[in-house]
């Protein structure tokens, strides 16, 4: 039988069957427009040739528009209790897998490369937002073989993860994605697209993931570390947050901006990936203290 995931009264009767209660705690917020699955189905590039990697497929509303488009869908979802209900959901599909795990502690790369072996992969989940920025470092950061990651996000949190370094809605998170990937912003999905209907609007973004950094620098870790510590006390100038945040002299710092051209007096949000790769390797701050 198949089911219609997005006509509430259906999805509220098969979650009563199954005494099932929504976890606000695990951002459970299950898509009910017709029109948001498919677009996000679409847009992350699923096809024949493509492997997906869902995370939180809840009741499976795009795990089932993916599994129609793509060639195999793993769905990793924390939930135990949405077990049964996939079950049903998804019954007869028969390329798709569901994984009970938490995303943060499973290891993904063990899992892309058993699951999806010969097949390009990339990601496609509605994020439980309680974990949206881990998710998406964890993705990024540890190099996972993925083509791209297309989520959705509240939408506060999609405009900071796509501004670019450099410009005030930046931080930190804004300049981790800069670096692995291409952000792209896709479309808003208002909240009334949602049961139980959430505070706030979201929407879709697609990371492609780069082949190479956009920029060179000779200490990736370093980079980093300054990155965070200019974000970390944004309103202050770049010789106090780094300072501070590096555990450095303040000449030390002072003379390492000078070199990198960079003004004392200016602020972490002001800089670019550039600004940022050519301080990391100004000789003077590479000494750093671990
Ligand atoms: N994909 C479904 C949809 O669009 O209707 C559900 C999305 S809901 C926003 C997030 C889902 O992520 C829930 O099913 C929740 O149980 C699951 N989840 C929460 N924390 C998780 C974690 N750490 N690992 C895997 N899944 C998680």
């Amino acid at each position: 039988m198949e089911y219609d995931l997005t006509n509430v009264s259906a999805v509220r009767a098969l979650l009563a069957s199954h005494g099932f209660h929504f976890s606000k705690a695990l951002g459970q917020n299950f898509l009910v427009d017709p029109t948001v699955s498919p677009r996000m189905a679409e847009l992350c590039g699923a096809d024949e040739n493509i492997g997906v990697l869902e995370i939180g497929p809840g009741i499976g509303v795009l795990t089932a528009e993916l599994a129609e488009r793509a060639a195999r869908v793993v769905a990793v979802e924390l939930d135990a209790r949405l077990m049964p209900v996939l079950a049903q959901t998804l019954a007869g599909i028969e390329n798709v897998k569901l994984v009970n795990a938490d995303v943060l502690k499973i290891d993904l790369l063990q899992l892309i490369e058993q699951e999806f072996a010969g097949l390009d992969v990339v990601c496609c989940a509605n994020l439980p937002y309680y974990i949206t920025s881990p998710v998406i470092m964890s993705l990024l950061e540890r190099r996972l073989p993925l083509g791209s990651v297309t989520v959705m996000v509240q939408r506060e949190a999609a405009m900071r993860l796509c501004a670019p370094p450099g410009r005030r809605e930046a931080g930190a998170v804004s300049c981790a994605v800069s670096y692995y990937s291409e952000p792209h912003l896709l479309f808003d999905v208002p909240s009334v697209s949602f049961m139980p209907r959430p505070k706030v609007d979201s929407s879709v973004i697609r990371l492609d993931i780069r082949k190479c950094p956009p920029v060179r620098c000779g200490d990736e870790r370093l980079m980093f570390r300054i990155i965070r510590a200019a974000f970390n006390q944004r309103r202050k100038t770049l010789l106090n947050a780094l300072s501070a945040g590096l555990s450095l002299p303040k000449e030390q710092v002072g003379q390492a901006l000078d070199e990198a051209g960079i003004s004392r007096s200016e602020r972490g949000e002001r800089l670019t990936l550039e600004d940022f790769a050519r301080l990391s390797d100004i000789p003077c701050i590479r000494g750093v203290p671990q």
